[in-house]
C-alpha cells in the first residue's frame, strides 16, 4: 500500500516524500482510514512503529479540509497529550515536518521551562496543541488555553501516563474538551487500568494492534547508519573507537569481506578472530575459543559460518553488510544482550542496500532509528555505487559454464 492509497492530500504527500518515507508502516495503514472516518480508536503500538505519523497525518488532513477563515483566529482543534517532555517535543517536531506545506500551526507546551514564551505562541493562535498534562492544566487555569473547540484528542503512551500518576489530570482534560470529540488512545501495553480508562471515555472505539515481531522485541537497541559503500570500513573503525565496546560480532556477506575487514582491524591494533566457510574445523574451534574466553573481543563472520554456533549474550552485533533475507537480520541481532542488559545492533547501510532495510523494517514492524551524526554520511539521493571491472570482459560470448570451471568455482561464504 502507498500513502496515495490512503487518500492523503498533496501538501501532506509532499512533506511525507521529503521526510524520506516510501510506504506507510502497518500501524499507519490501519490507523489513518479509521481516523479520517472520525471514529474513536484504541491502538496498542510501541514507539518505533511509526505511530506518531499514524495519528498526525490524518489529523492534519481533517483540519486542512475544513479550515475556518483566517480572520476568525486560530482555535485549538487537535490536542495531543503526552506523558513526557521529550515525547511531546518529538511529536511536535513530527507535526512541524508533516505540516510544512499547509498553513496549520502547532506548538508544544511542557513544564520545567519558562511559561511566558509558551503563552506568547498560544496567544498568536494554533490549530494543534501538544502538551504534557500538568502544564496544560496550568495554562488552562490561566485562561491561556481554550479547549472548547477541540475536535480530536490524542492520548499518547496512555500506559506510561497512568504509571506516572496522571489519571486524574487526563480525565479532567477529557472533560474540558467538548463532548462530541474524537478520541485516539495509543498505548504500548494494555493493562487493566488503560482498558478501564478507555471504557469510560471512548465511544465504540476501533481496536488496532501492532506489536513488533517477538524476536525483535527483546531489549535490543537498534541503530542504522547510512554510509557510502566505500566508507564502510572507516565508519566501522570510527564506531569501534568511539561507540561500540565489549564483545562484538561483525557480520559480513562474503568470506572475502571477512578477510579484508580482519586485515584492516588487525592493522589498527584490534584483537580479531574470523569464521568463514574456508576455515578448517580446527581453526573455527580455535577462533571460537579465543572469542569466548575473551582473548579477542571481535569476531567477524559470515551468516553461514555463524549458523548454529553458540555465540550469544554479546554486547553488540554490527551488520557491516545487510542481509538480503530479512529473517537473517532478526537472527543476527537476537544474539546480543546479556541477561538483563540491553543489547546493541548497529547496521551500516549503503545505497544499494536500502531495499534490504525496507523489508527488514516491514518484517520486524519497527522503523530502525537512523544515526545521522557521523563522519561519513550518505547523500540521500546517492545511487548505488557500481564497481566496474577494469577488464573490458571476455571476447567470448557468455554462456553455460564448462564442467572444469564449475569444479573450480569456490564458495563465497
Ligand atoms: P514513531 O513510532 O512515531 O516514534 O516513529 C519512529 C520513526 O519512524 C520516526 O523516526 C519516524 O520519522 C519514522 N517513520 C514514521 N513513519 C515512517 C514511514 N512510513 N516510513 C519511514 N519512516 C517512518
Amino acid at each position: 500500500m502507498s500513502f496515495k492509497d490512503l487518500n492523503l492530500n498533496k501538501p501532506l504527500l509532499r512533506a511525507i516524500a521529503e521526510a524520506g518515507y516510501d510506504d506507510p508502516t502497518l500501524i499507519q495503514e490501519k490507523t489513518i482510514p479509521v481516523v479520517l472516518e472520525g471514529n474513536d480508536l484504541i491502538a496498542s503500538a510501541q514507539t518505533g512503529t511509526g505511530k506518531t505519523a499514524a495519528f498526525a497525518l490524518p489529523i492534519l488532513q481533517l483540519l486542512f479540509d475544513k479550515q475556518d477563515a483566517p480572520k476568525k483566529g486560530k482555535k485549538i482543534r487537535a490536542l495531543i497529550v503526552s506523558p513526557t517532555r521529550e515525547l511531546a517535543i518529538q511529536i511536535g517536531e513530527n507535526f512541524k515536518t508533516y505540516s510544512t506545506y499547509t498553513n496549520l500551526r502547532s506548538t508544544v507546551i511542557y513544564g520545567g521551562t519558562g511559561i511566558e514564551p509558551q503563552i506568547d505562541v498560544l496567544n498568536k493562535g494554533v490549530d494543534i496543541l501538544i502538551a504534557t498534562p500538568g502544564r496544560l492544566l496550568d495554562l488552562h487555569k490561566q485562561d491561556v488555553v481554550n479547549l472548547d473547540y477541540v475536535e480530536t484528542l490524542v492520548l499518547d503512551e496512555a500506559d506510561l501516563m497512568l504509571d506516572m500518576g496522571f489519571i486524574d489530570d487526563v480525565k479532567k482534560i477529557e472533560r474540558l474538551c467538548p463532548e462530541d470529540k474524537q478520541i485516539l488512545l495509543f498505548s504500548a501495553t494494555m493493562p487493566f487500568k488503560v482498558e478501564q480508562l478507555a471504557n469510560t471515555i471512548l465511544k465504540s472505539p476501533q481496536r488496532i494492534e501492532v506489536t513488533p515481531t517477538s524476536s525483535a522485541a527483546k531489549d535490543i537497541s537498534q541503530v542504522l547508519y547510512y554510509v557510502p559503500k566505500r566508507n564502510k570500513i572507516e565508519l566501522c573503525l570510527h564506531l569501534l573507537r568511539n561507540t561500540i565496546k565489549g564483545s562484538i560480532l561483525i557480520f559480513r556477506r562474503t568470506k572475502f569481506g571477512v578477510d579484508k575487514l580482519e586485515q584492516t582491524l588487525l592493522k589498527n591494533g584490534y584483537k580479531v578472530e574470523t569464521l568463514h566457510g574456508d576455515k578448517t574445523q580446527n581453526d573455527r574451534q580455535e577462533a571460537l575459543k579465543k572469542f569466548k574466553n575473551g582473548y579477542v573481543n571481535i569476531l567477524i563472520a559470515t551468516d553461514v559460518a555463524a549458523r548454529g554456533i553458540d555465540i550469544n549474550e554479546l554486547d553488540a552485533v554490527i551488520n557491516f553488510d545487510l542481509p538480503n533475507v530479512p529473517e537473517t537480520y532478526v537472527h543476527r541481532i537476537g544474539r546480543t544482550g546479556r541477561a538483563g542488559n540491553i543489547g546493541h545492533a548497529y547496521s551500516l547501510c549503503s545505497a544499494d542496500e536500502k531495499t534490504y532495510i525496507k523489508s527488514i523494517q516491514q518484517l520486524i514492524n519497527v522503523q530502525i532509528p537512523v544515526e545521522e551524526d557521523h563522519p561519513y554520511p550518505l547523500d540521500p539521493k546517492a545511487k548505488p555505487e557500481v564497481h566496474r571491472s577494469k577488464k573490458t570482459g571476455s571476447k567470448h560470448k557468455k554462456g553455460r559454464k564448462g564442467e572444469g570451471s564449475k569444479k573450480k568455482k569456490k564458495r563465497w561464504y
